[in-house]
């Protein structure tokens, strides 16, 4: 299993890469998207740590989604709702916290790690996510945003197979084919996993033809 330290600094590679690949050769791509793409890329060469034996992946995780998701969906909400700007800090206060002790803290205690977090079901669940929380983007920005997504993600995946490869003493580690899967650690996992991806990819299709 590749560190923290390691998915993070080959995540802001790859998110360099992804997004100089996007602005140059789509020409679609203006320096905001590709400010969040860059972003995106990073985040989900992160995400699948959320699962991690130690605290502080996950804290960090969950608290760049603690900002992040409840911002992007008061975003959505707020013209509809008409909210004060004393009950937005409320929510966005309750929502981190929320997100970084209580989330954080199940996640911590109740998932296996290696387990459905790590495989690539996962991967394509977390690119849909992008996909549908853009929702009021331009249709390619959003297929953009979900790809960077995946591929920060399957980054990560690829790493932590690469890491169970002792070099120097030429075998396989235990954890070889438990990142790079089709499925999780159970066959519940996996059917809700496959489940999922199916429905969100419905979702996605309706989404972007609105
Ligand atoms: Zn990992």
């Amino acid at each position: 299993m590749a560190k923290f330290k390691t998915h993070i600094s080959f995540g802001i590679i790859e998110a360099f890469l992804v997004t100089a690949a996007f602005y140059c050769c789509t020409k679609l791509v203006h320096p905001v998207q590709a400010v969040v793409i860059f972003c995106l890329t990073l985040i989900g060469s992160a995400v699948p740590d959320v699962d991690s034996d130690t605290a502080r992946p996950t804290q960090i995780l969950f608290g760049i989604l603690g900002i992040a998701c409840p911002v992007l969906l008061l975003h959505a909400l707020q013209p509809s709702l008409m909210l004060k700007t004393e009950e937005i800090f409320c929510i966005l206060l309750a929502a981190f916290l929320f997100f970084q002790y209580l989330l954080a803290w199940f996640f911590f205690r109740f998932t296996v790690h290696r387990g459905i977090f790590h495989s690539i079901p996962a991967a394509l669940i977390a690119g849909e996510c992008a996909i549908l929380l853009f929702y009021n983007s331009i249709w390619y920005h959003r297929i953009f945003f979900g790809a960077a997504v995946f591929l920060g993600y399957m980054l990560h995946l690829v790493l932590d197979e690469i890491y169970a490869v002792d070099l120097f003493g030429m075998r396989l580690k235990k954890s070889t084919g438990s990142a790079l899967s089709f499925r999780g650690e159970s066959t519940i996992s996996t059917f809700c996993a496959w489940a999922l991806v199916v429905f969100l990819g419905i979702l996605c299709k309706f989404s972007l033809y609105i």
